[in-house]
């Protein structure tokens, strides 16, 4: 498609190359690019009208060109533990949601990277209605700053676990690392950003090869390649131990870590036999196990986390056959905003 028959991406997609080349198309200095790049990257002002260092006259050929923000802040919810959940429309009508949780001094942004998800995990409530479309990059984009600016000050980490597939948007999901990391935008380090994904393996390697810098979880949830797939039935890779590897060799080759989730369920996962099967698969592997016991979801009321006690056993099971491992602990429950409650609704 031609240039004027296609929207350009909202000015949060634009890298500053994109915008040099727009102030020269339209006879503007050169020194305009930057400060449109700044104003949008780093002070995350996503409204032109507010940008007043710049002429009446640019701001309105800005929002001429490139038109308004692609997301639009509907509501934000606040959890008793202080996680925020954002709604966000998209100017088709679509909503998505990211989520700030708070942890010491931490501040994590849980990024959406698709409109549903065709994963479709049997225990996620975002995979329900399966995939609607992937988002751009100005969406995934401005999810970081809207959030930054609500909280007047830059997150510390961001994991790519909200909503969606990112590994299945890869293109648009690397051109937003760059943008978040790039020294002229908000500089985020590309060591707190985590990339979660359930497959495949050629795609992490692919991953790997865009050498973000970034860290990698593998979403695996079954130790053995026949109960991964009852648990993650649209998963674009059927094959425990394949993705087992490639996440070695992302660690290997990028110097990253690569950690393996995976959520407990009661009955399905959660016996001493599925720990000593994901011990083999990982043994002598830099590869560290996130154990999280199920979030209540509302379309399987059947599933439930197991007792402590037993997700105990399992993770010291894990560890008694030297795998390196961290049991976890839930948030934002109350505002449906823990993992896997994010939902299309
Ligand atoms: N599609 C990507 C990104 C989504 S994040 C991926 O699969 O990695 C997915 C993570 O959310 C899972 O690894 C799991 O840690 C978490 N999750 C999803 N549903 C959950 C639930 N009901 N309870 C606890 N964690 C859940």
């Amino acid at each position: 498609m031609s240039e004027d028959t296609q929207a350009p991406e909202p000015l949060a997609g634009q890298t500053r190359a994109d915008l040099e080349a727009f102030c020269a198309a339209e006879g503007l200095p050169r020194f305009r690019a930057a400060q449109i790049y700044r104003a949008v990257q780093a002070e995350c002002r996503l409204d032109m009208e507010e940008v007043t260092t710049l002429p009446l006259s640019m701001r309105t050929k800005i929002m001429e060109h490139f038109g308004p923000p692609a997301t639009e802040t509907v509501e934000v919810q606040v959890s008793d533990d202080g996680t925020r959940k954002y709604l966000f429309a998209l100017h088709d009508g679509k909503r998505i949601e990211a989520v700030m949780i708070p942890e010491g001094k931490r501040k994590t942004v849980c990024v959406s990277s698709q409109v549903g998800c065709p994963v479709r995990c049997i225990f996620c409530a975002s995979g329900v209605e399966g995939l609607i479309r992937n988002l751009s990059t100005a969406e995934i984009v401005e999810q970081l700053l809207r959030v930054t600016a609500d909280l007047g000050e830059r997150p510390t980490n961001i994991v790519m676990m909200g909503m969606g597939e990112p590994l299945l948007n890869i293109d648009a999901v690397t051109d937003a690392i760059r943008l978040w990391t790039d020294k002229d935008g908000l500089n985020f380090s590309p060591r707190r950003i985590t990339v979660s994904t359930a497959g495949t393996a050629a795609r992490i390697d692919r991953l790997a090869g865009a050498d973000l810098g970034v860290h990698l979880a593998i979403s695996l949830h079954g130790s053995d390649d026949k109960s991964r797939a009852a648990l993650v039935p649209g998963s674009p890779e059927g094959r425990v131990q394949q993705l087992i590897d490639a996440a070695a060799r992302y660690a290997r080759r990028t110097k990253r870590d690569a950690t393996v989730e995976y959520v407990l369920i009661a009955g399905m996962n959660d016996q001493l036999r599925h720990a000593e099967y994901l011990a083999d698969a990982i043994r002598g592997r830099h590869i560290h196990v996130n154990l999280i016991p199920l979030n209540p979801v509302k379309h399987r009321p059947d599933l439930r986390p197991p007792s402590i006690r037993d997700a105990r056993a399992f993770a010291d099971c894990l560890e008694h056959r030297h795998v390196s491992v961290t049991l976890r602990t839930q948030r934002g429950e109350d505002i449906d905003a823990a993992c896997g409650q994010l939902a299309l609704e």
